[in-house]
């Protein structure tokens, strides 16, 4: 049974040790994006204020998973921590096997090359950029069949990370289910802004795809975080606890690749999971080639045992509502300002609608990473650009033109107080006044792959 949980978000931990930040003037911001191109990730750390880059192995780690990586077991093969860490993934998601990544990229690179061949098409709940790259490598095609809704950034659906049957339906019909090797799955959906599918909707796809004998991958990056939602909007799911909510998400699936350098609170790591035996023989093959020996799969021992417990940890009710609550009070601050994001608020960050604010720019003058870049230099307040920019090219070399033109303000879990999310919203709106004078950027060098990370930028005029 769920515990009861009062409506106050405040924390279920206290600190007991800081790490101080460095401060700095708006001359020396100014002259510091100029040099990392007006790429936030090209910034360095030491430069930022506030980093709300990604919620991505920014976690702050408990005690009890400092603890965990002192009993690191560091032997080459059959780890206890690969023993723990494999126990408390099949408990807790029910997943049969379990080969440990480096992070998630690593079991999406694995999966892709295992289940699919050239000409293969794979639907999914909009795409990620390192997920779509992968299938695209093992020579697929991804096609976005997430609902209308999710591509309005006022839509207020509570499930915006829905599958369109209809749509998968045409794509089934046109292709034939042959051609699909799986259908890829996010939970709280990250592109769109950390929104939430519905129970209902995973049953009916479940329901679809067995008919049809197609698998679903999960990724299962924020699982923990859809499942809050589900519990908090869906029927029949008030009084089950997010452990509960989450088994019963996975058990829908037939597979995942997880980053647990999200909702499982570590710095590093991720696993490949699923209940084929013959998938998971060859995937136990290739993890040689890729990652390393099937019990550490490129992490440290220790590194496993923080991942076990920050499982568990990740799934505490009282942690979801905190975690949850926090990026909620900074949405509905953001609101107050009049600042345009993207509603429903999502479960790890705020996404300022960048088209909205900066309605002066066109796509190609690239406006959220524009506005990204004026927010760093106003307060040090790292974000990151999730528009034309992260939408990359097709293999064609157009450019995608994605919908979405967003600032992600992505939340650490367990690391920012209140004060800094009131200084973080204080700053958009003071950016947001003078948004008027504010220039777009040019690309001035591109890599070839995933471009956002370190393509380029100038000002313009
Ligand atoms: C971060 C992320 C990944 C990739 O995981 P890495 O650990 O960064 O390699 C895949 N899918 C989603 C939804 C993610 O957010």
């Amino acid at each position: 049974m769920k515990t009861q949980i009062k409506k106050s978000w405040a924390e279920p931990y206290r600190m007991k040790m800081v790490e101080l930040l460095k401060m700095t003037t708006r001359a020396q911001r100014q002259k510091a994006i100029k040099e990392a191109g007006y790429n936030t990730f090209l910034l360095k750390s030491a430069e930022v204020y506030i980093d709300l880059l990604t919620d991505s192995g920014t976690s702050a780690m408990s005690d009890r998973q400092w603890a965990g990586m002192m009993v690191g077991d560091e032997a080459y093969a059959g780890s206890s921590n690969f023993y723990h860490l494999e126990e408390t993934i099949r408990k807790y998601y029910g997943y049969k096997y379990i080969i440990p990544t480096h992070q998630g990229r690593g079991a999406e690179n694995i999966l892709s090359k295992i289940l699919i061949k050239k000409g293969d098409i794979v639907p999914g709940n909009m795409y990620f950029t390192t997920t779509r790259l992968h299938q695209e490598l093992a020579g697929g095609t991804f096609t976005d069949i997430i609902i209308d809704e999710a591509h309005d950034p006022l839509n207020p659906h509570p499930f915006k990370g829905n599958v369109d049957l209809t749509k998968l339906d045409k794509v089934v019909k046109k292709y034939g289910a042959k051609r699909i090797p799986y259908i890829s799955i996010a939970t709280n959906v990250n592109m769109a802004g950390g929104q939430p599918i519905s129970m209902k909707n995973l049953k009916e796809l479940r329901a679809y795809t067995k008919k049809n004998g197609i698998r679903i991958i999960h990724d299962m990056t924020r699982v923990a975080e859809n499942a809050y939602f589900i519990q908090q909007r869906e029927k029949g799911y008030q009084n089950k606890s997010i452990a509960q909510i989450v088994k019963e998400i996975c058990s829908y699936t037939d597979g995942a690749t997880m980053s647990a350098k999200k909702d499982a609170l570590v710095n590093i790591g991720g696993f490949l999971a699923t209940n084929e035996w013959d998938v998971y023989e060859e995937a136990r093959n290739m993890v040689v080639v890729y990652e390393g020996l099937h019990t550490y799969g490129g992490l440290a021992g220790r590194d496993m045992e923080a991942m076990a417990i920050g499982i568990v940890e990740s799934l505490d009710d009282f942690h979801q509502h905190a975690r949850v609550g926090q990026v909620e009070y900074l949405g509905h601050k953001m609101m107050e300002f009049g600042i345009p994001i993207v509603q429903p608020i999502g479960g790890h960050g705020i996404f300022v609608d960048a088209k909205a604010f900066l309605p002066h720019l066109t796509q190609d003058q690239f406006p959220a990473q524009t506005l990204a870049a004026e927010i760093y230099a106003d307060s040090g307040v790292r974000t990151m650009e999730r528009g034309v920019v992260s939408a990359g090219r097709k293999a064609n070399g157009e450019n995608y033109y994605p919908k979405l033109e967003l600032v992600r303000f992505t939340i650490p879990r367990r690391v920012y107080t209140q004060a800094h999310m009131d200084v973080i919203a204080e700053s958009t709106y003071n950016v947001f006044k003078q948004r008027d004078k504010i220039k777009g950027l040019k690309m001035v060098y591109e890599p070839k792959y995933l471009r956002f990370f370190q393509a380029r930028f100038e000002k313009l005029g």
